[in-house]
């Protein structure tokens, strides 16, 4: 994988409290010239125009051929995605971001109020957390790729319900199929149990049921060629500090299994 995902293997760190800023940019949501009309992107949306305009730059993965697809896919096929009820009340949709060359891949669930605002996944508090998370096996953040199962925002931050994910889990479906990576992260119950029902779907697949993080974490599922590894939501660890202590193993052993890839 030499040239896809860069990592130093010799210089692992061994915690979370590292002082990197996290690189956050905040997209103007006004209309551009020609719809002066509007005033927001949620109006934009209502007066029917095209949002791609709105949507944060794929900056990582312009030169590549993933990173024309996922464009492609976000551009043409998500981005006015009407699909689910969801799509009344959000203001950017939240595509995912990072490489798209990458081996690996976190999933989460949905994007929050920071995320539908900007267009960007995980940049609120979780989001810096999972940042110096990735940074703890010394990756930046844009060495790997980023995306939740639901594309907008649930309100008020609620779990998404079973008919928004069987709407919009096509599209993550999608994204991981063009960026291949070779391990995926789990992040939470959510992403976990999409990724157990993909495997149980699968011709010939393992049924795994579900039963809560704390019982899969620390451990490897295979799904297709790809390894998957859950582990606690962020979210989860801003509200249980005490977590992080196996979050960290689990970025251990994503580590390792990377090590094999380098
Ligand atoms: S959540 Fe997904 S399916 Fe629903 S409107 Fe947004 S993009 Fe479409």
């Amino acid at each position: 994988m030499s040239g896809k995902l860069k990592i130093s293997v010799a210089k692992y760190k061994d915690s979370f409290a590292f002082n990197t800023a996290v690189n956050e940019f905040y997209i103007d949501s006004a209309c551009e010239e020609e719809h002066t009309e509007c005033t927001s992107a949620v109006r934009h949306r209502e007066t029917g125009h095209d949002i791609t305009s709105l949507q944060p730059p794929l900056k990582s993965t312009e030169n590549s051929e993933k990173g024309e697809a996922l464009k492609k896919l976000r551009d043409y096929k998500i981005n006015n995605c009407i699909k689910c009820g969801l799509s009344k009340e959000r203001n950017l949709l939240v595509f995912g971001e990072g490489n798209a060359d990458s081996d690996l891949m976190f999933i989460g669930e949905a994007p929050g109020a920071d995320e539908d605002k900007t267009g960007r996944p995980f940049i609120g508090k979780a989001g810096q957390l999972l940042t110096k998370i990735i940074e703890s096996i010394n990756l930046k953040r844009e060495n790997v790729y980023i995306a939740n199962i639901i594309k907008c925002r649930p309100p008020g931050n609620r779990n998404p319900e079973q008919n928004e994910i069987e709407s919009c889990s096509p599209f993550l479906r999608e994204q991981i199929d063009i960026i291949k990576p070779k391990i995926i992260c789990t992040l939470g119950k959510f992403s976990t149990m999409f990724i157990f029902n993909e495997i149980s779907n699968a011709a010939g697949g393992e049924s795994i049921e579900f039963e809560k993080i704390g019982n899969h974490r620390g451990k490897i599922y295979d799904y297709r060629d790809i390894k998957v590894i859950p582990t606690y939501h962020p979210s989860y660890l801003l509200r249980n500090p005490s977590a992080k202590k196996d979050v960290w193993e689990d970025m251990k052993l994503i580590r390792d299994l990377l090590s094999k890839y380098i």
